[in-house]
């Protein structure tokens, strides 16, 4: 059994689409970065690289490198499993938070289950996605950003 965590914070910017683990959500500012900034799907990266002790996701796919300008991070997560998934092949289970202010996640997370399911051939059974607030306190609890935070365990 192997064991990894990972934590990833974006900033959220006007102009841009909110994408959260793979699925566009309906919201008035989205995640700035050098891909399309997918905050979850970063942390759940850097999880799979911690459990396969492979480094980290900005090894793998470095933001001064054009190839990954406006990414898309499911590829990048595909790309991360296809790696891992030769040494560690199967995942037990996989807990990931979603810290944001707005907008509310619960009617996402079952799309965003089936999702990282799909790309990680895993069953969803198997993922669990929740979200919390930060109470209004600090530049999440402000609406300026957003982080995640994911642990998986590899057997
Ligand atoms: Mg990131």
């Amino acid at each position: 059994m192997r064991i990894g965590l990972g934590y990833d914070l974006h900033p959220l910017v006007t102009g841009r689409p909110l994408i959260l683990g793979g699925v566009q959500i309906p919201y008035e500012k989205g995640l700035s970065g050098h891909s399309d900034a997918d905050v979850l799907v970063h942390a759940l990266c850097d999880a799979l690289l911690g459990a396969a002790c492979m480094g980290d996701i900005g090894e793998l796919f470095p933001d001064t490198d054009p190839t990954y300008k406006n990414a898309c991070s499911i590829d990048l997560l595909a790309e991360t499993w296809r790696r891992v998934s030769r040494v560690c092949p199967g995942i037990a289970n996989l807990d990931a938070t979603v810290f944001a202010e707005a907008p509310k996640l619960g009617p996402y997370k079952e799309a965003i289950r089936r999702k990282l399911a799909g790309t990680l051939g895993t069953d969803p059974a198997r993922i669990n996605i929740k979200a919390t607030t930060m109470e209004g306190l600090g530049e999440i609890g402000e609406g300026r950003a957003m982080a995640a935070m994911c642990v998986v365990l590899i057997d």
